[in-house]
């Protein structure tokens, strides 16, 4: 199955808008079988998008996904466009402009009159409906493509290609391909290829290794089930212990899933990551049932005055120390009475490295009913992704305690 995709809007032109949409439509339908021909960027310009719209044509894709320019503003032009293109006469939908205005009443919002060509439909073409927003989607069939045009909202757009693109795809797709995405965390892509290499002369299955500041992926795609089942076997009895999860799903949710199935709690001081573990543990609902609490303790002065860390173990040791990420684990345990407190401290730069503690430098500490055990990184130079790793090494000590039990 053949797609092309066309993105319209000045905004991703320039930089302003990162072109997230692409990305995710392009994942979200690679992983069911289908070839993405090509990704185009067009300006809010008649001319641009008439272009974008001949080139992508020209290729004879199955599938014409467009995105944004469906809003109510001057500059959103991409419906006029179509019509104009499509050739054909536009209606006014009452009923739905009814709809609309009852719908932004209920909101407290004051309807604008510019929202009206919202309720513009085509005489020849589709709607497809949006049930989170004022813009609904349009479709129309050119030779052997179907044209989808969708709003740029990301929320929306994500809504609609899932329940009515997908659909429409997947059932015109003859051999569906499958997939696994199976997650570790402190093994590098090349002992992972090593290990796999063995077994994929007797596989057919498409292996793609990703590599990120989280740790590295293995994307297993086939269209034969049985046989990414038996690759993903083979790598979990190999790499068990550095897997985290499978597909989307973050080290966070894993963690505060396990904590509330065995009821353990938890409570962190952090220094170096500033509140990045606490924010991730945030975003995991029901994280109230494991998640007690947090303190970011960023100076000397609050380690000791909030945490109760021992002033004169900080002169001896350094912030930055085993000794003190020991105390920090120990005494937010203690503080919020919790079953593990988890604590960071490290040196997140670009600045304040020496040579005995350079820049990197990140001991994490993790104190539970049985003992507090300690782990010393050195992650580099770069302030933020310190940050993301320090807050992903912190939260693995916690899995493996977890799953280990
Ligand atoms: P529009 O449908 O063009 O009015 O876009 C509505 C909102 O979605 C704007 O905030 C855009 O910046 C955003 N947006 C549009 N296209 C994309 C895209 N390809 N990726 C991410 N955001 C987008
Ligand atoms: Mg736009």
């Amino acid at each position: 199955m053949k797609i092309s995709l066309l993105s319209i809007g000045n905004e991703l032109l320039s930089g302003k808008t990162l072109n997230t949409n692409s990305r995710w439509i392009s994942k979200k339908l690679s992983s069911i079988g289908c070839v993405i021909q090509n990704h185009i960027t067009v300006q809010d310009n008649k001319d641009s998008i008439v272009s974008g719209l001949s080139f992508c044509l020209n290729k004879d894709p199955d599938f014409l996904i467009l995105t944004g320019g469906l809003g109510p503003t001057d500059d959103d032009i991409t419906r006029e466009v179509l019509f104009d293109y499509f050739q054909t006469e536009s209606i006014f939908d009452d009923e739905y402009w009814l709809l609309l205005k009852e719908k932004y009443r209920r909101a407290g919002l004051k309807i604008s009159k510019s929202n009206k060509n919202q309720a513009l439909i085509p005489k020849v073409g589709e709607i497809l409906p949006n049930s989170i927003g004022s813009a609904r989607g349009l479709k129309f069939i050119k030779n052997n493509t179907t044209v989808f045009a969708l709003p740029g909202v990301p929320a929306e757009m994500k809504n609609m290609v899932s329940r009515s693109i997908v659909p429409q795809i997947s059932k015109d797709i003859e051999k569906p391909i499958f997939s696994r995405n199976i997650r570790t965390i402190g093994i590098t892509e090349s002992h992972i290829f090593d290990t796999v290499k063995n077994f994929t002369n007797t596989n057919s299955n498409l292996i793609g290794y990703y590599p990120s500041i989280y740790g590295v992926d293995i994307y297993i795609s086939n269209d034969d089930r049985k046989e990414i089942n038996i690759l993903a076997d083979y790598i979990y009895k190999n790499l068990g212990d550095y897997i985290y999860s499978e597909d989307e799903t973050d080290m966070e949710e894993i963690i505060i899933n396990k904590a509330i199935e065995q009821k353990k709690t938890l409570s962190i001081a952090e220094s170096c990551t500033g509140g990045l573990i606490g924010d991730r543990i945030t975003n995991v609902s029901q994280c109230s049932k494991a998640f007690k609490g947090g303190v970011v303790v960023y100076s000397n002065f609050s380690k000791i005055n909030i945490l109760g860390v021992d002033s004169n173990r900080i002169a001896k040791f350094g912030a930055v120390s085993k000794e003190i990420a020991i105390q920090m684990a120990e005494n937010v345990k203690i503080k919020f009475d919790t079953s593990y407190g988890l604590s960071v401290t490290g040196i997140a730069g670009p600045t304040g490295g020496t040579k005995e503690k350079p820049v990197g430098l990140v001991y994490i500490g993790l104190a539970s009913t049985k003992n507090t055990i300690v782990e010393k990184y050195n992650f580099g130079n770069y302030r933020e992704s310190n940050k993301i790793k320090t807050s992903q090494a912190a939260l693995n000590m916690i899995r493996k305690d977890l799953f280990n039990e």
